[in-house]
């Protein structure tokens, strides 16, 4: 019943009201919700470079202190451990809204808390950002097109998905947290962006976290098999974090409401994904076949005609180039202390 009054941006915390001569750009306010997971802790990074006032929002389910660490004593950076399904009062310029487990095996450890993160985490959000007249940016997932039956997904499409699955909390949660974003832009006349983004990988990655990624490089460095699920035919297309973060940035400052499509549009069978694993890490590592989880998607593939043309962004680091300088974290972190020399 009250109508968000949109105001100039407050954005002169970062400097106490000062602007520093030479600082052509005035910092903003921004929270990050789940700033201390894989994606939001490089996006943190990147905002703290460029000079705002960075709040972190994080209930440590899948995120962890060490991925912020570095911002700490930093009087523009802020950490709250909070959980996002409570409501919070923050006053911020710009939200970016990550909270949210996305590896399928943390998502379906508790799947009525990612049901409800995702819904009244958003709205929770939105309710924030329709107070103080922020700017809100959502990151969905390439998850809301399911199973698709078009390829390469389009934005347009709407999607192949199973209401009732043992995914449903991750992709059905993350439909409806699209459909609140735009019922608060329509209803409200909440600034809204909503990313799609498509698989992610890169350093910070939790180890053990079940995505393929981590699994393969893991398990490679360990001299573990690496384990494919199913006949491993099925298809993704694997982005490196920095050109995630790149895209995000890009469709914040934009003026595009998306949904955007944010993805690596280079396609790998995980067959073929284990091969490029091999090639990296170890050539002799084996491969064991398991069985494949319920309701896994055959195949996926971003078109990214849209973010390319709207927000002129591509991403520019292939699989091939970005591994290494995942694999280079992953050692360090999966060798603890010994030292790391060779790599
Ligand atoms: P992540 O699990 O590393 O990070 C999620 C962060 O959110 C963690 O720090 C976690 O502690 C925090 N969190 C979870 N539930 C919370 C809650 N209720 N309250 C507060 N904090 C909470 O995952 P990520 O890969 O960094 O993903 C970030 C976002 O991007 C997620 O919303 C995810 O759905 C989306 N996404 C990621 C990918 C990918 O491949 N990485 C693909 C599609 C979408
Ligand atoms: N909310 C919040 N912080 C704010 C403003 C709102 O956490 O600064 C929460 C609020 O508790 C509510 C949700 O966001 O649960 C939606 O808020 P909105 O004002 O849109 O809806 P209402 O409170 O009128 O139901
Ligand atoms: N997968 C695999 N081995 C693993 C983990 C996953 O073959 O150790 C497969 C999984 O069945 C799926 C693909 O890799 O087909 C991507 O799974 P991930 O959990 O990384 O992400 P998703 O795209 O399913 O969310």
């Amino acid at each position: 019943a009250f109508q968000a009054q949109r105001r100039p941006s407050l954005s002169m915390g970062a400097t106490g009201g000062k602007i520093p001569l030479g600082l052509k750009r005035k910092g903003m306010r921004v929270v990050v919700t789940g700033g201390a997971g894989f994606v939001g802790s490089h996006l943190v990074d990147r905002l703290m470079a460029r000079g705002d006032t960075v709040i972190v929002v994080d209930n440590f389910f899948t995120g962890r202190k060490e991925n912020v660490m570095h911002h700490f004593g930093n009087p523009n950076f802020e950490l709250i451990r909070h959980d996002v399904v409570e409501p919070i009062l923050l006053e911020v310029d710009q939200i970016y809204h990550l909270a949210c487990p996305a590896s399928p095996v943390h998502y379906k450890f508790n799947p009525v808390k990612t049901i409800k993160t995702n819904v009244v985490g958003t709205l929770n959000m939105l309710g924030l950002a329709k107070r103080v007249g922020a700017r809100f940016l959502l990151t969905s997932t390439s998850e809301v097109y399911g199973d698709p039956l078009q390829h390469p997904q389009v934005e347009t499409y709407w999607g192949n998905v199973n209401p009732i699955g043992v995914r449903s909390c991750y992709d059905e949660g993350k439909r409806t947290a699209e459909t609140l974003t735009m019922d608060y832009h329509r209803g409200a006349n909440v600034e809204v962006r909503i990313a799609r983004i498509f698989n992610t990988y890169g350093p910070r990655m939790c180890i053990d976290d079940g995505r393929v990624v981590s699994n393969f490089v893991a398990q490679a460095l360990r001299k573990e098999p690496l384990t494919v699920y199913g006949d491993g035919k099925q298809t993704r297309s694997f982005q490196f974090v920095s050109d995630l973060v790149e895209g995000l940035m890009k469709l914040m400052e934009g003026e595009h409401v998306g949904p955007f499509n944010l993805g690596n549009p280079g396609e790998f069978t995980m067959l073929e994904l284990a091969k490029v694993v091999q090639e990296t890490i170890d050539p002799n590592a084996n491969i064991e076949f398991r069985p494949n989880t319920e309701d896994d998607p055959h195949k996926r593939k971003p078109d990214i005609t849209k973010a390319k043309e709207l927000l002129g962004w591509e991403p520019k680091v292939s699989l091939r180039q970005g591994l290494p300088l995942m694999v280079k974290d992953f050692r360090q972190r999966v060798f603890g202390d010994q030292k790391e020399g060779s790599s």
